[in-house]
């Protein structure tokens, strides 16, 4: 299913397996690649400690801004099937496992939504710092809807060790 209208939908992607830098690098090119999508912009890229119950490599983080006319739920299957073509390993029992690729939407246009598929804006995008500030670096000042200003997001932020790559 489609819409008429484009509308800019910001991705959050993460990896911490098997040379990440190239795992984010390789993927922005399949973001391009979705049915009715382009890849308009991307933040540089993050390095930041995992939030996990096991011990893990740290991450890295950056936010693309794709303009698509897919529907939220249809971007959500684009987006599983390139985790899946990437080899993610998908563990039940390990909520925080490490992971080759982690898509996820960020944010889609204005809209939001809270249903058993899909929670818009992400339901943890408040507490991921590796989140808000690429966001900010390419979508500046903006609004999020149902949480308030990204600015005020940021500053109350819990504390996470997270640096800023020169890519
Ligand atoms: P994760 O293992 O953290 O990537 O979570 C994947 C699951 O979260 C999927 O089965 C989705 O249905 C669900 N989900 C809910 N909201 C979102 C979102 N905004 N972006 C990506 N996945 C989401």
């Amino acid at each position: 299913m489609s819409q008429t209208h484009p509308v800019k939908a910001y991705i959050g992607i993460g990896s911490n397996l098997a040379d990440p830098v190239q795992q984010v690098t390789d993927v922005l090119p399949s973001l391009d690649k979705i049915n009715q999508t382009r890849l308009l912009q991307h933040s540089v890229y993050y390095k930041s400690e995992a939030i996990s119950d096991i011990p893990q490599e740290d991450y890295i983080n950056a936010v693309a801004c794709l303009e698509t006319t897919l529907q939220p739920f249809d971007l959500l299957l684009e987006l599983q099937a390139i985790e899946h073509a990437f080899y993610r390993q998908r563990d039940n029992e390990l909520k925080w496992a490490p992971r080759t690729m982690d898509l996820d939407i960020i944010l889609y246009g204005q809209h939001h939504q809270n249903d058993s598929h899909l929670t818009i804006p992400h339901p943890q995008m408040m507490n991921r710092l590796f989140v808000l500030q690429p966001l900010k670096d390419i979508a500046g000042s903006i609004y999020i809807p149902t949480l308030g200003s990204l600015d005020y997001l940021i500053e109350v932020a819990p504390p996470l060790r997270i640096k800023k790559l020169d890519n």
